[in-house]
C-alpha cells in the first residue's frame, strides 16, 4: 500500500488491543498517538508494551507521539446543567464552589486556572463548552467577573472554556505534563506534543526538561492558540515539528480564518522541512457511521494539497465504532488524492544552509532524470527530511542504522525508512545497500537510482556526494560486496 501523507492515529479503548494495533498498521498507521488528556501511566505502559510488540510482529516501522495534555482551562463542577438563555448573566468567582443558578438570570461558577479573572478586561469574548456557548465580559472587579451569554446552551461541568482576545501568559507545562513528560523519557517515545504553546519559551521550556535527562525526542508544538498563530516563527525556529490542531485553534480564532491559517502554518514549516499534521474532526463522523460525509474526505484531500506530512485521527480511533474502517478511509482518500498530487512543484524554497543546496540539487537530479527512487544514507534524518520539501515524485528511502532516526521519518511525507546496513566506509555501505536493495526487491536493476552520502560517514550534516546509480553501479557494487 504506497502512500506518501503518513497517518496519525490516536490509540484508545476502542483500539488499545494487541489485535487491533496490528490491523491499525496493517491498515496504514505510521504513527500512534497516546493521548495523555486521558488515562494514567500504567494504562498507556499497557498500550506501548502491545505497540512495540506489533512492531515486531508487523516488521513495519512505526513511531510513537506522546501528546501532552497541557493547562486546558475548564469551569468547575456545576451542582446541575445550567439551561443558559441569551442575556443570562454568569459569574465567575475566585472562591471553591460548586457552580449554581443564583437568581433567574445569574449563575455562578468557578474555573480551574482562577488567575486568569485578573486577566479579563470588559469586551472580551469567553467561548465555553468547546465554543458552543459565545459569551462576552460586562464586569469585572477583584473577586469576580460577570459575562453576558450571547447565545442559548446547556453548559455541564467541567465543560471547556476558551479566551480568545486574551493573552493568558499561561505556564503551559503543569506538575501533571512534568510527570508525563518524565513517563515519555524513560519509555523512549519518539515525539512529543506541547499543548496550547503560546511562544517559543514554552517550547524552550519543555526542551530544556527532555535535555535534563539526557534524552532527545521530537518535540512538536501544537498550534491551537491565537497567540501561537502570531508567534509562529519564534516557535517554529525551536520545534522540530507542529501540529496544525483545529480543534481548538477553531474556537481562539474565528472559525472562517482556520483553512487559511492551516495553508500558512503548513506553508512554513514546509519551508523549514519540518514536519506538519493536520488534526481533528477529519473524520468525526466515523466516530460513529461506517461511511465519511464529503466534506470530511474533501478535508483530508485538502490537508494532502496544503502539504501535511501527516493527518490525524482522534476520537476516529480512539472510541470510534471502527477504528481500523477510519485509517482505511483515510488511507483511500490519500491514495487518491496522490494520484493527481503537484509533485515537484509546491513552492518556492528558502536555502537555510549548505544541506538544503545540496538537496535541492539531489531533487532536481532525480526529477530529470525520472529516476525510480532517491536514496539518502542519514544519520539524523536531516537529509531524508530536506528532500521531502519538495515533495518529489519519487519515494525517499531512508538508510539509517540509527532506529530512533528511523522512528522519526514516520512522521515525514514520502520517507521510507529503509532496511539498516552495516558498513563503517561509504563503499561497503553502498554495496551493501544496492545488494540488500536488490535482494529484497526494492530496487529494479533497470531502473535508475540517486543516492546521497555523506563521507565520512556518520557525521550529521555532512552528505556530499550524489551519486547517480543504474545498472552498472548496481553491478558494480554487487561485486564489491562479493569481493568484500
Ligand atoms: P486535543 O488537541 O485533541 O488534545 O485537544 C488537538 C486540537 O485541539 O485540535
Ligand atoms: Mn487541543
Amino acid at each position: 500500500m504506497k502512500k506518501r501523507t503518513k497517518i496519525v492515529a490516536t490509540i484508545g479503548p476502542a483500539s488499545d488491543s494487541q489485535e487491533s494495533i496490528e490491523k491499525l498498521i496493517y491498515a496504514g498507521v505510521n504513527v500512534f498517538r497516546l493521548n495523555f488528556s486521558h488515562g494514567t501511566h500504567e494504562y498507556h505502559s499497557k498500550v506501548l508494551a502491545r505497540i512495540r510488540t506489533a512492531i515486531k510482529k508487523t516488521g513495519l516501522i512505526t513511531g510513537v507521539l506522546q501528546d501532552i495534555s497541557g493547562p486546558k482551562v475548564r469551569i468547575g463542577e456545576l451542582k446541575k446543567e445550567f439551561f443558559l438563555k441569551i442575556g443570562d448573566i454568569l459569574e465567575f468567582v475566585k472562591e471553591e464552589i460548586v457552580g449554581t443558578q443564583i437568581n433567574e438570570k445569574t449563575y455562578r461558577l468557578t474555573l480551574n486556572q482562577k488567575q486568569i479573572l485578573d486577566k479579563l478586561k470588559v469586551s472580551e469574548y469567553i467561548y465555553l463548552y468547546d465554543g458552543l456557548i459565545r459569551s462576552k465580559v460586562i464586569a469585572v472587579a477583584p473577586d469576580k467577573v460577570r459575562v453576558v451569554v450571547q447565545n442559548d446552551g446547556i453548559l455541564s461541568s467541567k465543560k471547556g472554556i476558551n479566551f480568545p482576545n486574551t493573552k493568558l501568559g499561561l505556564n503551559v507545562l503543569t506538575k501533571k505534563d512534568k510527570e508525563d513528560m518524565l513517563w515519555g523519557i524513560q519509555n523512549e517515545v519518539d515525539f512529543m506534543a506541547i499543548s496550547f504553546v503560546q511562544n517559543a519559551d514554552d517550547m524552550k521550556n519543555a526542551r530544556a526538561i527532555v535535555e535534563k535527562e539526557g534524552a532527545s525526542i521530537e518535540l512538536f508544538a501544537k498550534i491551537e492558540k491565537f497567540d501561537a498563530v502570531e508567534n509562529i516563527d519564534e516557535i517554529l525556529e525551536v520545534s522540530d515539528g507542529i501540529m496544525v490542531a483545529r480543534g481548538d485553534l477553531g474556537i481562539e480564532i474565528p472559525y472562517y480564518d482556520v483553512p487559511n491559517v492551516q495553508k500558512m502554518l503548513i506553508k512554513k514549516a514546509n519551508n523549514l522541512s519540518k514536519p506538519v499534521i493536520t488534526a481533528t474532526q477529519m473524520l468525526l463522523s466515523m466516530t460513529r457511521n461506517d461511511r465519511a460525509t464529503r466534506a470530511e474526505i474533501s478535508d483530508i484531500a485538502n490537508a494532502v494539497l496544503d502539504g501535511s506530512d501527516a493527518v490525524m485521527l482522534s476520537e476516529e480511533s480512539a472510541i470510534g465504532h471502527n477504528p481500523p474502517l477510519a485509517v482505511q478511509t483515510m488511507c483511500n482518500t490519500i491514495q487518491a488524492t496522490e494520484k493527481n498530487f503537484p509533485y515537484y512543484k509546491l513552492s518556492q524554497f528558502d536555502m537555510h544552509d549548505t544541506a538544503d543546496s545540496i538537496n535541492d540539487s539531489a531533487v532536481r537530479l532525480s526529477q530529470s532524470l525520472q529516476t525510480n527512487a532517491i536514496l539518502t544514507i542519514t544519520s539524523s534524518g536531516n537529509t531524508a527530511k530536506k528532500m521531502a520539501r519538495y515533495r518529489p515524485s519519487q519515494t525517499i528511502y531512508a538508510v539509517t542504522h540509527s532506529e530512533k532516526t528511523a522512528k522519526i521519518l514516520t512522521m515525514v511525507w514520502g520517507v521510507i525508512p529503509a532496511f539498516s546496513v552495516s558498513g563503517s566506509n561509504p563503499g561497503t555501505i553502498m554495496s551493501e545497500l544496492i545488494t540488500q536493495g536488490l535482494e529484497r526487491g526494492v530496487l529494479d536493476i533497470e531502473k535508475r537510482y540517486i543516492l546521497t552520502v555523506g563521507d565520512p560517514l556518520g557525521v550529521v550534516g555532512s552528505t556530499n556526494m550524489i551519486r547517480i546509480i543504474s545498472k552498472y553501479e548496481m553491478n558494480f557494487f554487487k561485486e564489491l560486496k562479493n569481493a568484500n
